[in-house]
């Protein structure tokens, strides 16, 4: 397995809801596998995961994404406590603890905060405990909320110094015209860009374009980014044994491609 110091995972909604909008508890399991056995190989996980909308619309049984803030907040609030409840649950069965962390854009941008975050998170790892991070749904309004874990991934990835970023989520990558996955973006020009088709969907928030923006940020930063399937079978292992899984977004000495970020 490839070493990393410190790697962030995200995971997108429907990695890890079923069909019915409950929790896939199989699926949730196999990935906490899978990072139980990249932590016992001496590298730090940082988990950035979605679900509490999704999951707490399977709880309460709603179909459709509710439009009203005030109730998009208390269904994340019954979703992100299930969601935990069962990380808890398959990671202490691996012998690690988990932390929860919620967060806004707010904490971000305020220094005091962000030093907060760094050191509880280091604090965490140190522990060997697992934090598990979403954004705070029930506080976020309009003016500080990120919309996508994507963007919140990439901010802890900076925050907290990590070498990885892999974002997981339901399709097997960064696709082209003819469906077929880009494996390798060494430079995210406006044709990549081209290439997601963003949008609303009616569980989670983010789309391929930022999840694009989100690598791109990343690689900017020197941290190369995946873009992966999270439902395929024992994929973040793939991906560090190096095995040609998703998309990789390499970073690129600027020397060597030009304005790569531009
Ligand atoms: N924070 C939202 C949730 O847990 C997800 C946001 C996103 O899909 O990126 O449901």
């Amino acid at each position: 397995m490839k070493k990393y110091k410190r790697i962030v995972i995200k995971v997108g909604t429907k990695v890890i809801t079923a069909k019915d909008r409950t929790l896939d508890k199989g699926r949730l399991r196999e990935l906490v596998g899978q990072i139980s056995c990249i932590k016992s190989n001496g590298m730090d996980v940082i988990l950035v995961t979605s679900g509490a909308i999704g999951t707490g619309m399977g709880l309460l049984g709603i179909k459709k994404r509710p439009a009203e803030l005030v109730e998009l907040q208390a269904t994340a609030a019954i979703g992100q406590s299930h969601l935990m409840h069962f990380y808890s649950e398959y990671f202490h069965s691996k012998g690690y603890r988990v932390g929860q962390i919620l967060l806004t854009r707010e904490d971000f941008a305020d220094p005091k905060r962000s030093g907060n975050i760094r050191s509880t998170i280091a604090t965490l790892l140190k522990h060997k405990a697992v934090p598990i991070i979403n954004e705070n749904d029930t506080v976020a309004t309009d003016e500080i909320k990120f919309g996508d874990n994507d963007q919140l991934a990439c901010l802890v990835t900076e925050l907290c110094g990590a070498d990885k970023l892999i974002l997981l989520t339901d399709v097997d990558g960064l696709l082209d015209e003819k469906r077929r996955v880009v494996s390798v973006i060494r430079k995210i020009t406006p044709g990549i860009l081209k290439l997601s088709r963003s949008g609303e969907c009616d569980l989670g928030s983010g789309g391929m374009m930022t999840k694009l923006l989100s690598a791109q940020k990343a690689v900017r930063s020197g941290v190369e980014c995946v873009i992966a399937n999270g439902k395929s079978k024992d994929v973040l292992i793939k991906i560090l044994a190096g095995e040609c899984v998703g998309s990789t977004f390499k970073v690129v000495a600027r020397s060597k491609c030009g304005d790569i970020n531009k």
